[in-house]
């Protein structure tokens, strides 16, 4: 059902028609992922995620209606987004993020989906008020915190999320919007996203409860989109099936 995105090498127009495929075809994964679950499509928001790809690509995406997209790396992202100003674009960072970056990604980024720690809300608050800019935040949640072993992709442990959200909602320049999570590749949820995105969706009404406009779910990417939409999730993270395989990082 996932279907192969098409990347072989090719022209602007093919490329541009591979791209209005390869979203058609997501696309469609999400209308019946919603209908399936009983949810109107409107109720889940498709961001693109862009990383590795060129800012031909991105143009590409916007002319074909894309409004979402996302990045991971702080430099890779600043340049894109440079060279896509005008586009119409929102830009998601979604990214392990330093804190000596901060300054950088709110010049560009409208929404942080991977704020994991008090230090960086401290850091992305400075530089969003040095800026003049209103930085919306997610809480990065890492569901393979209780294991002890962490996958090295970040996020707080989900006892911790709460103290996050507060200081996010505290800080000035920044806006408290939700949770973001990965599905683990290890604990408990490995090989399990449903539950993994089911237990997101628990964190997720709980905070609602202290911070009635945090009502932001990412979660699920190319693989696993369906259980992120059939548990909940407002947001899916998509690269590989609109873009195509990405070369390994160097
Ligand atoms: C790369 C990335 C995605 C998209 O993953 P695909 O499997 O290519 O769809 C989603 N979320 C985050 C945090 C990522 O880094």
């Amino acid at each position: 059902m996932t279907g192969e995105p098409t990347t072989d090498p090719v022209s602007p127009d093919e490329r541009k028609a591979q791209l209005a495929a390869n979203l058609a075809r997501v696309e469609h994964r999400i209308a019946a992922a919603c209908d399936a679950a009983g949810r109107d499509r409107s109720q889940v928001t498709l961001i693109v995620v862009t990383k590795t790809y060129p800012a031909d690509d991105v143009t590409f995406l916007a002319q074909l209606g894309v409004r979402q997209v996302a990045e991971n790396r702080d430099q890779e992202a600043a340049a894109k987004a440079a060279a896509c100003a005008g586009a119409g674009l929102s830009w998601h960072f979604v990214g392990q993020l330093q804190t000596n970056k901060a300054r950088s990604v709110v010049g560009y980024a409208d929404h942080v989906h991977s704020v994991d720690r008090l230090r960086l809300v401290t850091a992305l608050s400075d530089a969003a008020v040095r800026a003049g800019r209103e930085v919306g935040c997610l809480v990065q949640v890492a569901l393979d915190a209780a294991s002890g072993t962490v996958g090295g992709r970040g996020g707080a442990a989900p006892q911790d999320v709460e103290a996050v959200a507060d200081a996010i909602a505290a800080a000035p320049g920044l806006r408290i919007e939700g949770l973001m999570a990965v599905a683990p590749l290890a604990g408990e949820y490995a090989g399990q996203p449903r539950a993994a995105f089911d237990r997101l969706s628990d964190i997720a009404s709980v905070l609602r409860g202290s911070h009635p406009a945090a009502n932001m779910v990412s979660a699920g990417m190319s693989s696993d989109l369906e259980e992120a939409v059939a548990a909940g999730a407002t947001h899916v993270r998509v690269g590989t099936a609109v873009l195509g395989v990405r070369p390994p990082l160097r």
